[in-house]
């Protein structure tokens, strides 16, 4: 079986499973001074994701989903408008910050534009229009086909953003990605955004967490709400090891990830006849489109899971094939093979 559904699928390997064997553990649930807690290794992690996002602190967080609610809810008032982009994780999957009964935040949508990056002049019109103080962006766009948003579109929002003394968020799940693909610092990126979310259990290979970064005034704010919704966790070193050795070990191959995901790409362009592709592909994920076929999205990941190829919707008549750690070539190959069958059958 050849699995495309995720890059969360990615398995830790030995040499970072013995990481946690040495890893100088503490209570990271009691909070010095400082503001750090007692175990040497999330600290460690901690400090390195600051540091490759420039930021002043880190935070250590189960998931990305927990680690966006911290973040937005440390940089809002309760019930703020926040400006969101319509197909972003936070609305379409997260839901919990817009949802009436727990994160009463109201979403003012705006749209992606022809190259899939944030539309700049209707950000600007709806910040005029409303009092949202929050920007919230995702780099790169996990339901639109990983595409990223280049450093110049975000210095771009940055301007926006400061004419309307506005903050910036970025769901950075991938920004590594996005870094990779860009052929640029992850800094270089965020250095425009307040605060960013990145998971290290994606393509970075690592079991469990995610890290919020931003300013120490903010992530004091959402370490102390992560302990209010019981995300204080004790001896936490044991997630951060394999986190500190993906950050280590596991940027430089994300570029093998592109490479493959533009592989299969380049294999199905000008053959397919009746599934449509993504323009361009530019990070780990493509998106494959069926709205001029007879199959709906979870028929067509039935027929091509017969086939030997697992992959997964991400709307009624669309899926998506993300690669990842567990995906050589060859893998790819046989992946894009397969898609050209279905195509002759659907
Ligand atoms: C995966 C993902 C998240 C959430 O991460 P979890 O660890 O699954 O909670 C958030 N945003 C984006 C864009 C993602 O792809």
């Amino acid at each position: 079986m050849i699995d495309l559904r995720s890059d969360t699928l990615t398995m830790p390997d030995q040499e970072m499973l013995v990481t946690i064997l040495s890893a100088k553990l503490g209570d990271d649930g009691r909070v010095d001074g400082s503001g750090k807690g007692e175990d040497a290794t999330v600290n460690e992690l901690e400090d390195m994701a600051a540091q490759l996002t420039g930021k002043e602190a880190g935070l250590l967080t189960p998931t990305g989903t927990f680690g966006n609610t911290l973040a937005i809810l440390s940089m809002i008032d309760p019930g703020d408008s926040i400006l969101v982009e319509e197909r972003q994780h936070i609305l379409i999957t997260e839901k919990i910050l817009f949802d009436e009964k727990y994160g009463h935040l109201k979403p003012i949508k705006y749209k992606l534009n022809e190259t899939m990056t944030p539309d700049i002049e209707s950000i600007d019109k709806l910040l005029y229009e409303s009092n949202a103080k929050l920007i919230c962006i995702e780099n790169t766009h996990n339901y639109e086909g990983g595409y990223f948003i280049p450093v110049e579109e975000m210095k771009r929002i940055r301007m926006v953003a400061d004419h309307h003394e506005a903050k910036i968020f970025m769901d950075g799940a991938r920004v590594f990605h996005a870094a990779a693909g860009l052929k640029v610092a992850v800094k270089d990126i965020t250095q425009y955004v307040d605060s960013v979310m990145f998971c290290i259990s994606k393509g970075l290979g690592a079991p469990v967490g995610s890290l919020v970064c931003g300013s120490k005034e903010m992530i004091k704010r959402a370490r102390e709400l992560r302990k209010l919704f019981g995300g204080g966790m004790r001896q936490a070193g044991i997630i951060a090891a394999p986190g500190i050795y993906a950050l280590k070990n596991n940027l430089e191959r994300l570029y093998e990830d592109i490479e493959n995901a533009k592989y299969v790409f380049n294999k199905l362009n000008g053959k397919l006849t009746k599934i449509h592709m993504q323009k361009e592909v530019q990070t780990n994920i493509l998106n494959l489109y069926l709205t001029n076929t007879k199959v709906i999205a979870l028929e067509f990941c039935k027929k091509a899971a017969e086939k030997g190829l697992l992959i997964g919707p991400v709307s009624n008549d669309s899926v998506r094939l993300v690669f990842h750690k567990g995906i050589d070539q060859s893998a790819a190959e046989e992946a894009a093979e397969i898609i050209l069958t279905l195509d002759k059958m659907i």
